[in-house]
């Protein structure tokens, strides 16, 4: 990804793709003081970009970071950084993290940085009808006593990069992960959602992210009059759903044919959430509950 054409926005100044570096005694490379999102454009527009803005702040202020930055100035970036790089469909990542100032563990007197690049993403809608195949890892998420769960961070992220490199050498696509106490989490990258009777069923929140398109999906469902319900959900409880999908701003709304050796054939309401979810991502004067950053209380049994 380093040696492209196009301009990377860097601490508020627009720079040369290529020239966009860091050295490498940076505290977020050492200790991965890093956090960062994950967003898209459609036709031009960053979807959702204050709720995406907002959680970038947010994180950051997870693991102590202030960032010289508002919601309104990184929206702003984001937007330019579109047009300087004459992009419509695009898939947009700022990052943030601890420069070379310092090399203590401690964090005091170490620089802040941020950076936003973009680059184009026009693929098509994931394939609903073949679904990928899911394995249940053997990694855990860890609790939000261990770790920030609500933080797009970046240590958080070496847990998904081997659960998933684990899934592939056994031959699946990726893997859904349990937490501290065997509950269904989240896939490497993206929300877990199955259906039951025409409803949505989808784990809570407590140690794992609670992504925006996840909201975005339980919002349009609940608007379409789709029953949703969020709670505990155990790899016993999997055999009992007819249709399975993963939520998440790169994944969009992916259909899953399979977790280990339980294979889901339906993709009815699959197929209706990835419409609704389609048409609002496109639709520019849509309305959109500000996004909940913080998850409700959950306790590690
Ligand atoms: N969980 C994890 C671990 C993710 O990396 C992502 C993608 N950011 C999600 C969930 C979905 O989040 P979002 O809908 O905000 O993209």
């Amino acid at each position: 990804y380093a040696n492209r054409d196009g301009v990377i926005w860097f601490d508020g100044a627009f720079r040369p793709w290529r020239e966009a570096n860091m050295h490498v005694l940076t505290q977020g490379l050492h200790y991965a003081s890093s956090v960062f999102e994950g967003e898209r454009a459609y036709e031009g527009q960053v979807f959702r970009s204050h709720d995406h803005a907002r959680r970038l702040i947010h994180s950051a202020g997870r693991l102590g970071m202030e960032l010289p930055f508002s919601v309104d100035a990184l929206v702003a970036a984001k937007a330019e950084l579109l047009s300087r790089n004459d992009l419509r469909d695009a898939y947009v990542r700022p990052v943030v993290w601890r420069g070379s100032n310092e090399m203590d563990i401690s964090t005091d007197g170490s620089d802040v940085h941020c950076a936003i690049a973009a680059w184009v993403w026009a693929d098509p809608t994931p394939d609903l009808e073949n679904g990928i195949a899911l394995t249940v890892a053997d990694w855990r998420r860890p609790p939000r006593s261990s770790v920030p769960t609500d933080a797009k961070a970046a240590g958080l992220y070496m847990i998904s990069t081997m659960a998933k490199d684990e899934a592939r050498r056994q031959g699946y696509s990726d893997a859904v992960m349990l937490d501290c106490a065997g509950r269904l989490t989240e896939a490497t990258g993206a929300n877990l959602f199955f259906v039951r009777n025409g409803a949505l069923h989808t784990p809570s929140p407590g140690h794992f992210l609670n992504g925006i398109a996840r909201q975005t999906v339980i919002h349009l469902a609940r608007e379409a009059g789709i029953p949703v319900r969020e709670y505990d959900l155990f790899p016993q409880d999997i055999r009992d759903f007819s249709e399975c999908f993963l939520v998440g701003t790169a994944a969009e709304v992916t259909a899953v044919a399979s977790i280990g050796g339980h294979v889901f054939t339906d993709r009815t309401v699959t197929r209706w959430v990835s419409t609704l979810y389609h048409q609002a991502v496109r639709d520019k004067g849509r309305y959109m509950p500000a996004a909940q950053l913080v998850p409700a209380d959950i306790d590690c049994v």
